[in-house]
């Protein structure tokens, strides 16, 4: 954007929201294109530097008057800790405030599952953290793949998230003194990660909850439980509600709304084995990106380094083992191929500490898409260790020789157990045994600075936006971020959006309401009637193989053209040969399943493509092709500086690509180095 052309970036926004004045109420919706808005990627930074981005916004952002905040409805889907935080600061505003999630109670969100903690540029330690060094580290650690101006406000807003949370009463680990306590995590080199022992997403969620259930008692904010998205209705171009599944009834139900906010979480059980809930689903995402929000960068997937490595062909979901451990924990395998003896046996100057080896500075803490190509490469070579050959050492001996067991336990004791209830191995006498495995979704919905998706009045928060981490996202960031989306810039982005907006009356008898309702009964009556031979399960376990051979850890052209012919035979075997038992009118898990691999099965296939058109390597979409001497990754700045978002064209047309240009002013374009 030139300067010239840079005005107010909320004005700007403000002023491309003009409501329809008038009411469709006889046209009736439908998916073709020339319905759905058009995409036009403009990000809304604010002029001027940086740092002055979000000042700047926030001193020229429209507000709404606290009277009439009440008359707008706000719909906010996902109550995890962007959902639910959003839903509880909009509530406390005064607007009127309708939550949703599948599961039967807002605190049993996938964010609960949140082990290792949460950054902020406190500075505590005195160790020279700043707002700067978080904002550099993020940026860098996403391989420079993320837009500057969203980073350097959350690296500004990490410092109110702690505050916020520990007015709530979280329990964040202190030191002795009292203050609080930070350790480090992976891409950086000092203390800046808050945690509640190895729970911090737990702790950090009841906050969140108990700020929204304050809000429901109070009436500003109402709960709907056991509830899926699954579809948004669009009315004259803005986003006006959404359709659910009432998942105990299977009653589909209409929700009518001046705004939407989509906090459904991320996408990684595309992979179908994965650390997220099994639960954890792109269905919402998915069906606002099929009526006209731009998805980006969908090849951007996090492969976690420390898990604990898959064990059979039935397993239904992979455990993490948190970043942390790498505080204590050092990574190893034999330096002979094969080795077959316990590690106890081995002596240490037959031990390849290879992140150590490899890179001095940062050692056992690099970012994680290198700790897990370099396990890759360590068990692609032989030297991996365990009964399948396909893991690699976490070994806690030195610490516990350092620091005592009592000290080791008190930091992660609750992994150490899960670990030992899992594996049966007791890791504070015998290294862990870990290996990588999908975890994070850094791809999602396209927002600009406001979070607003290429639908106006749709915003998309937390994971299900694809907005601050690049190409790889860093340890316990992605807390952060979603608390503040949820916490501190919705309330500044959402004002700003509905001041222009005058409430209508809109019901849910408009016709936009009654033909998507339409749609989703279609959809279920055709699943239910279909009487195949497979399980949604067993389809979506051959998408899962598919995609961590060919759209995993590593990406060659050969491979994604692979996965590009296969997932569409996939795709077609599904919807003629799925059986679902019982009946839609009741709790159906089958038939919930089955929505879900619908829509994994058509964004693997857009993962693949968009993968396929990246031909560079960045954090973690490693393309095999594009590779230093070294085996780093190597990109191609001139090329794919840029964000892909892709648009949906139709069911039987290929989605049109969007590229937004990446334009770094603070931070120097430079090749990563940890070494
Ligand atoms: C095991 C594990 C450990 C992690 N540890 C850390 C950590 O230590 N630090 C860190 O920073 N990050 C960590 N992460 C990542 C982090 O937990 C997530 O990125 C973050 O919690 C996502 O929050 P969210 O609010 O965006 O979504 P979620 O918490 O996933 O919430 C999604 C919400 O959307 C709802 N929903 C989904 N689909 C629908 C639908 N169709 N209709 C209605 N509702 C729907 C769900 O019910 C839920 O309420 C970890 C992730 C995992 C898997």
């Amino acid at each position: 954007m030139s300067p010239a052309k840079k005005k107010s970036a909320a004005n700007k926004t403000a002023a491309k929201k003009k409501p329809a004045r008038k009411s469709a109420a006889n046209k009736a919706p439908s998916r073709k294109s020339s319905n759905r808005p058009k995409i036009k990627l403009d990000d809304h930074v604010p002029p001027g530097p940086v740092d002055q981005a979000w000042t700047e916004y926030q001193k020229k952002a429209k507000l709404v008057n606290p009277a009439n905040k009440r008359k707008y409805t706000v719909i906010v889907v996902g109550t995890g800790l962007a959902g639910g935080s959003a839903a509880a600061s909009l509530g406390e505003l005064g607007y009127n405030v309708k939550s949703f999630c599948i599961q039967d109670s807002p605190r049993r969100a996938h964010s609960v599952a949140a082990q290792g903690g949460i950054n902020s540029a406190k500075n505590y330690p005195n160790d020279g953290d700043s707002v700067y060094r978080l904002f550099y580290d993020t940026v860098k650690g996403g391989d420079f793949r993320s837009r500057e101006a969203n980073v350097h406000r959350l690296a500004e807003v990490s410092v109110n998230i702690i505050d916020q949370c520990v007015a709530q009463g979280v329990p964040f680990a202190r030191e002795y003194g009292g203050l609080l306590a930070n350790r480090s995590f992976g891409g950086a080199q000092l203390q800046r990660t808050f945690y509640a022992r190895g729970q911090t997403g737990q702790q950090l969620l009841l906050g969140a909850y108990s700020a929204l259930m304050r809000q429901a008692d109070s009436g500003s904010v109402e709960i709907f439980a056991r509830r899926e998205m699954l579809d948004l209705v669009v009315v004259d171009g803005r986003a006006r509600g959404i359709t659910v599944r009432n998942l105990v009834t299977g009653e589909i139900e209409s929700h009518a709304a001046d705004a939407v906010l989509l906090c459904t979480g991320g996408y990684s059980t595309v992979y179908y084995l994965s650390t997220n809930a099994v639960n954890s689903n792109p269905t919402a995402a998915w069906r606002c990106y099929k009526r006209g929000a731009a998805f980006a960068n969908p090849c951007y997937t996090q492969i976690h380094p420390t898990c604990i490595p898959r064990m059979g062909d039935t397993q239904s979901k992979l455990t993490l083992m948190s970043e942390s451990l790498r505080n204590d924990g050092r990574v190893w395998v034999p330096k002979k191929k094969g080795d077959q003896r316990k590690p106890k046996d081995i002596p240490e100057d037959e031990r390849d500490y290879y992140l150590e080896r490899k890179y001095p500075a940062f050692g056992n803490l690099v970012p994680r898409d290198i700790a897990s190509r370099s396990a890759k490469e360590v068990c692609d070579a032989g030297y991996g260790v365990g009964p399948t050959g396909v893991a690699v050492y976490l070994d806690f001996k030195d610490a516990i020789n350092r620091l005592g067991e009592d000290t080791i336990r008190a930091r992660y004791g609750n992994l150490f157990d899960m670990y030992e209830e899992i594996t049966a191995d007791n890791p504070y006498k015998t290294p862990m045994m870990i290996y990588p495995a999908p975890h994070y979704t850094m791809g999602g919905l396209w927002v600009d600075y406001n979070l607003m998706t290429t639908i106006p009045g749709l915003f998309a928060l937390g994971e299900s936006n694809f907005s601050d981490h690049g190409a790889n996202r860093l340890g316990a960031s992605a807390l952060m971020q979603g608390l503040a989306d949820g916490y501190f810039v919705i309330s500044s982005t959402l004002s700003n959006y509905l001041a222009d907006i005058q409430p209508d009356g809109l019901t849910t008898e408009h016709k936009a309401f009654t033909s998507s309702v339409d749609e989703i009964n279609a959809q279920v009556e055709k699943f239910m009637s279909m009487k195949g031979e497979k399980t949604a399960d067993e389809i979506h376990r051959q998408l899962g193989t598919i995609m961590w051979d060919e759209v995993g850890m590593a990406r060659s052209k050969a491979g994604l053209d692979k996965a590009l012919r296969e997932i569409p035979k996939l795709r077609k075997e599904f919807h003629s040969n799925i059986r679902i038992p019982g009946n839609a009118k009741d709790l159906n898990k089958e038939l919930e399943k089955a929505g879900r691999v619908a829509d994994c099965l058509e964004l693997g296939e857009l993962m693949a493509m968009d993968a396929l058109h990246r031909n560079e390597s960045c954090g973690g979409h490693f393309r095999e092709e594009s590779q230093t001497k070294e085996g780093e990754a190597l990109r191609d700045d001139n090329k794919h500086c840029t964000v892909q978002a892709w648009e949906f064209k139709g069911e039987t047309t290929k989605p049109s690509l969007h590229i937004e240009k990446l334009d770094f002013k603070t931070v120097q374009l430079s090749q990563r180095s940890y070494k």
